[in-house]
């Protein structure tokens, strides 16, 4: 989407918003910075993706928003350098809200699982924003408080799929409660708490998006859901990710890395998940044995209380 800001928009940012395309970006607009930041502008970048089919059944599972979000990490970055060459000062990837800032430039509304949707991809895209050193000269529309644009209507099917029940009637999302936060090591103080949600983690690894698959906003984006690439499949194979060397663990989460990222392959949280998502599986084989020997390993020593008590519950 190219937004004309003003009649008197420079070529420059045209240029801009040409190349954020080119850069393979399915939304591109311009904003003011107020109130991320004292002066500037924002580009804000939006990219769909379809998302997973079924993971084989000995598999973790994550959603598509991992790989792509860190493809479009360096994406990015090499934009805001394409931009520097042209004059223009640029930062890629602030630390702002970003949903906040694609909502109030007008880019999409929020659902009631506190996500944005963008019109064609729903909730299933990617938002990246660049800090411009150039002062917006457009119109930016007039966003009423979220609640007012709310696409939602009557609906409560993501309140109702929701496994912990962290979508509120208010249309916030619990932070504490939702598994995104829980299987990112942020896990509540309240023991039973911690240990319901904990129970209700599935074969996760990284993130959900239960609240996603569910709303009718999406369905017609997951009508033909991608095949999970084989090589994720069987990097994320449970049973193989808790029975390995040293040596092939490493291994294997520099492949993870390259795919996800350092910030989602971390090796001691990604272990934990994986022993968590083993404890689901039908048929656990020697995965009690397995559960066992990683609770008396060096690597689980820093787990919550929680965490621990609730893996022991399946060392048999
Ligand atoms: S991401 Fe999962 S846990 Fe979080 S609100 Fe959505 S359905 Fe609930
Ligand atoms: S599932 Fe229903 S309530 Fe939830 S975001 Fe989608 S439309 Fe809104």
């Amino acid at each position: 989407m190219f937004r004309m800001g003003s009649t008197e928009e420079t070529p420059l940012t045209a240029r801009i918003i040409k190349k954020a395309f080119e850069s393979g970006f399915d939304k591109a607009v311009l904003a003011s910075a107020h109130p991320f930041f004292q002066s500037g502008s924002l580009l804000l970048l939006a990219k769909g993706y379809t998302p997973y089919g079924p993971f084989p059944k000995e598999s973790g599972v994550l959603p598509g928003y991992y790989p792509l979000s860190h493809s479009l990490h360096a994406v990015t970055r090499d934009l805001a350098d394409w931009i520097r060459e042209q004059g223009c000062p640029a930062v890629p990837n602030p630390a702002i809200p970003l949903k906040l800032a694609a909502y109030q430039a007008g880019l999409g509304v929020y659902g009631k699982n506190s996500l944005l949707y963008v019109p064609g991809y729903g909730s299933f895209m990617h938002l990246r924003a660049i800090h411009l050193g150039i002062p917006f000269a457009g119109e930016l529309p007039v966003m009423p408080s979220p609640e007012t644009t709310s696409p939602c209507g009557e609906c409560r099917r993501c309140q109702e799929a929701c496994p912990t029940g962290a979508i509120q009637d208010s249309g916030q999302v619990c932070g504490p409660l939702c598994l995104r936060e829980v299987l990112a090591g942020k896990l509540p103080e309240d023991r039973p708490l911690a240990l319901k949600l904990l129970s209700r983690a599935d074969r996760m690894l990284v993130g959900c998006e239960i609240c996603q698959r569910v709303c009718p906003m999406n369905q017609e984006i997951q009508a033909y859901p991608l095949q999970v690439p084989d090589e994720l499949a069987s990097l994320l194979h449970l049973p193989s990710m808790m029975a390995e060397s040293d040596a092939a663990w490493r291994h294997r989460i520099q492949q993870l890395a390259a795919l996800l990222g350092t910030n989602i392959a971390r090796p001691r949280r990604l272990k934990a998940n994986a022993a968590l998502a083993c404890s689901t599986l039908k048929e656990p084989g020697d995965i009690s044995t397995r559960l066992r020997e990683y609770l008396e390993s060096p690597e689980s020593q820093d787990l919550p209380p929680a965490f621990r008590k609730y893996l022991s519950g399946f060392t048999g």
